[in-house]
């Protein structure tokens, strides 16, 4: 269990009986598990005595997702659906049903019954006892060798460049409070990773291993070339490494540059045995090689201060106030 803060401090929440849990259920062409689905996370919300609303957003499936959906809708006024106008992708639905979710505490989960529906109850245990975001660390993975040392790699990675320390192992599956969602519905990335920007805004989190099962069907929606763009994304949302390292090609480039300037005048100067023309070639190449990464570091520095100021994160996040009884100024001082 990865516990970042203490959830002594948090304040009461509301009985669990008035409480509404929203559940929000990405789906892309997974006609054959809908109704079983429905069931099993029905049976885990009706077993915490918590009201519920669940938010199936329709990614654009080409299968008979839709009418399906409708039809469980029909049927049960707690089943919400949104239907996209085409496929969006996993991360675009994942931020549609955040924004309409009205409940207190809101659950995404996949809908290929990868994410237990038993889990949903840990969660709401947790985030009753205080915590405002309680995540799945997955454990025993039921996917490819292949699969999960990809994951793992991108997860190590990840782990090494990020400025955000994002946990291991932790994809979409989990609870989030309502404060928690409205900060995470409200940033302005546009290439979003949910597990990233989850972390980023903070407030009382933690971790719960959930066993990852195996895909109801042996076919994912997201293709493989969808997962490395979404690792893609993760990279460079969350760390300027790779423009950063520029500046360590410069400082070895010049260190190059030094040692055969050296060895070059040793030669010259003491033993006479300098080769015509040599020098000159190699002291120059490798001199403007350190004076281009140089400049690709430089670059680096107003692209990512550029970068930092289109996409407007706010620059804190408050969770609480003590103690504050006037409104926030309306304009800075
Ligand atoms: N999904 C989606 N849009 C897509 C692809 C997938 O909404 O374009 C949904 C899919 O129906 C499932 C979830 O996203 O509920 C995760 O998909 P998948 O199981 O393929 O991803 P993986 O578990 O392999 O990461
Ligand atoms: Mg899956």
């Amino acid at each position: 269990m990865n516990q970042e803060q203490p959830a002594s401090s948090a304040p009461a929440r509301m009985p669990i009986n008035e409480a509404l849990i929203s559940i929000v259920l990405p789906v892309f062409n997974e006609q054959s598990v809908l109704p079983q689905l429905l069931q099993a996370v029905e049976e885990s919300l009706q077993s915490t005595g918590s009201q519920y609303e669940i938010i199936f957003v329709n990614d654009g499936s080409s299968d008979k997702s839709g009418p399906i959906l409708d039809d469980l809708a029909d049927l049960n006024s707690r089943v919400r659906i949104l239907h996209f106008a085409k496929n969006f992708g996993h991360q675009a639905a994942v931020q549609a049903g955040l924004l309409h979710a009205t409940g207190d505490a809101i659950v995404i989960m996949d809908a290929d019954m990868q994410d237990s529906p038993a889990a949903i109850i840990d969660f709401i245990e947790y985030w009753q006892s205080g915590y405002d975001v309680v995540y799945a660390i997955r454990t025993d993975r039921k996917e490819g060798v292949f699969k999960r040392w990809a994951f793992q790699t991108f997860h190590k990675t990840l782990n090494l460049i990020a400025s955000t320390s994002i946990p291991r192992d932790a994809g979409n599956f989990g609870l989030i409070d309502r404060q928690v969602a409205v900060q995470i519905a409200q940033l302005n990335d546009r290439d979003r990773y949910f597990p990233g920007l989850r972390s980023w805004v903070g407030f009382r989190q933690i971790g719960v291993p959930v066993e990852r099962l195996a895909r109801y069907d042996e076919n994912p929606r997201v293709s493989f070339i969808q997962l490395c763009r979404l690792a893609k994304t993760a990279i460079f949302s969350f760390s300027f490494f790779p423009l950063m390292i520029f500046y360590v090609i410069a400082a070895l480039s010049a260190v190059v540059c030094i040692a055969l300037t050296s060895f070059v005048l040793y030669h010259k100067l003491i033993t006479g045995l300098a080769i015509p023309g040599w020098a000159s070639t190699t002291i120059t190449a490798s001199f403007f090689g350190t004076l281009n990464a140089l400049g690709i570091g430089i670059l680096g520095e107003y692209v990512t201060r550029i970068y930092d100021q289109v996409r407007a994160r706010p620059m804190f996040i408050v969770g609480t106030k003590t103690n504050f009884d006037s409104p926030e100024l309306e304009a800075p001082l």
